[in-house]
């Protein structure tokens, strides 16, 4: 008895001081927020200094003697699961944070604040060699972080894979992404070969900006988005954050095509949804977040891809849309609406990318990123390997360098082993449905304009347990089954099959 009592106040302790910590991590979110959305453009290199002082203060407190103390008196405790939870999480984030020496950690950011700059100048004037140099230092960086923290024999991309998705290591992801190559390239080969011209030239034209943001408001909400617990804004690229579930926000931009935004706003909706399921005794705590980077996107592209582009997703809303573009839509049928955003066209930008090309975007940076982490890949190298794969996968090849390896500003800020996330996110997804149709009727759902049972099922699976449980965990528990990408190939082959006539 006297042990659980003393136990409970090492648990208290450490909790009163991760309050501390959350409260500053939040403040840090919302400036972020700000500077995306509303902050005057002249303001960033002050708000910066206020954001410097308070990222140090959220150090001070997780690495200081204090937590070390705290965590350690928690250790083989009898703490219930939650706390254990809680307790590894805090854990890993001091390890991450020790694991690195302050001055190197310092230099870091600055070759990072550095490369980004140099990045965007780079890929403005579609010139590899300006950002090649810059580059390699950030690589050297996080090849040696990633030592710091390898455990004997761990290879250094599996280092840093194990920060975005836990329990996928280069053995896994080989397996995942030799499956997409071999099963997905042929695939789409044939499609391309097929001749089939979908008619989709009615998503682009006059969709004036107001009206685009009525349809946004409109999908949002029907998909469940609680607009008393968001805020919808505009930015440059669209995101989700989040300070706890009542508070959780989501951008979209308006762009010619109106399909892009219509479907962004429903895939940030859908990372909105996951952040507003999460139980109310986990909200403000270190497990207080999706499980997982995948995890994450399988949900945002449930809402995006598996459900939003089906015909029974549109039964009740397509004529509300019809009505914020009559000029447009008004003559366009369902059917032919449906069909028009499901087009297959492989293109150069991943972020535009179909959902059965997206795989393969993101199978050439995986195939890079393991060569430069593991094999020493000389990064001038890069630009022509990058075309070579698209050629070979996707068959098309980038003109420049802006529209190939230097449209995505991950490995300027030094994100290796993130993109695999994406399309494990997709491949969840997949495997999610095949359980959910074995125990619902999805399109009679749909048709009924009865989505909500969709999204409580998900929270219930998913949502509410945050990080309690890791990913991989929460989907064999959900599905009955580990992590099997059968599931995703066989999804987009049927679905796609069928738009364009093959036999799978
Ligand atoms: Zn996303």
């Amino acid at each position: 008895m006297q042990e659980t009592g003393k136990t409970k106040r090492a648990f208290e302790m450490l909790s009163e001081l991760l309050e501390r910590a959350c409260a500053l991590q939040t403040a840090l979110t919302l400036f972020e927020w700000d500077n995306e959305t509303l902050a005057p453009r002249e303001a960033s290199a002050l708000t910066a200094r206020t954001q410097g002082v308070l990222s140090a203060e959220y150090q001070k407190i997780m690495i200081g003697e204090e937590m070390r103390n705290c965590l350690k008196a928690c250790d083989g405790e009898d703490l219930s699961e939650k706390e254990q939870a809680i307790v590894r999480e805090a854990k890993k984030e001091r390890d991450e944070l020790c694991a690195i020496p302050p001055e190197e950690y310092r230099a870091y950011q600055e070759l990072i604040s550095r490369s980004t700059r140099i990045w965007t100048e780079a890929k403005k004037k579609q010139d590899f060699d300006l950002f090649a140099p810059t580059l390699k230092k950030v690589i050297d960086c996080q090849k040696k972080f990633a030592s710091y923290r390898a455990k004997e024999g761990q290879k250094l991309y599996d280092v840093m894979l194990d920060d975005y998705e836990k329990g996928f290591d280069m053995e896994k992801l080989d397996e995942f992404f030799l499956l997409l190559k071999r099963e997905l390239v042929p695939f789409l080969h044939e499609i391309q070969k097929s001749g089939i011209e979908i008619d989709d030239h009615f998503l682009s034209g006059n969709y004036p900006e107001d009206k685009q943001r009525e349809a946004a408001v409109l999908l949002a909400g029907y998909v469940g988005f609680d607009f008393s617990r968001g805020v919808l804004a505009v930015s440059e690229h669209p995101f989700t954050t989040n300070l706890h579930n009542r508070d959780v926000r989501i951008t979209t931009n308006f762009k010619e095509r109106v399909d892009s935004s219509l479907f962004s706003v429903i895939h940030e909706s859908g990372h909105a949804i996951y952040e507003m399921g999460i139980a109310d005794d986990l909200t403000q705590t270190l497990v207080g977040q999706g499980a997982s980077m995948g995890m994450h996107e399988s949900q945002s592209r449930f809402f995006e891809n598996i459900l939003g582009r089906r015909e029974s997703f549109w039964v009740p809303v397509y004529e509300k849309l019809q009505e914020i573009f009559p000029e447009e839509l008004g003559e366009i049928a369902l059917a032919q609406f449906v069909k028009a955003v499901n087009k297959v066209s492989a293109g150069l930008i991943r972020t535009e990318a179909d959902e059965l090309t997206y795989g393969l975007h993101v199978l050439v940076r995986y195939e890079l990123e393991k060569e430069l982490i593991e094999q020493d890949l000389p990064v001038e190298k890069i630009p022509t390997l990058w075309a070579d794969k698209y050629e070979e996968y996707l068959g098309i090849r980038p003109q420049n360098v802006s529209e190939g390896v230097l449209q995505d500003i991950h490995w300027a800020q030094g994100s290796f082993g993130y993109f695999p996330s994406y399309a494990l996110g997709s491949a969840f997804g997949a495997q999610i449905l095949s359980a959910m149709e074995k125990e619902m009727d999805i399109d009679r759902l749909l048709a009924d304009g009865r989505i909500s049972e969709i999204r409580e099922y998900l929270r219930k699976h998913i949502h509410r347990y945050g990080k309690r449980k890791p990913a991989r965990t929460l989907l064999k528990e959900m599905t009955g089954e580990d992590f099997n990408p059968e599931y995703y190939v066989s999804y987009l082959k049927g679905k796609y099959g069928k738009i364009y006539g093959l036999q799978s």
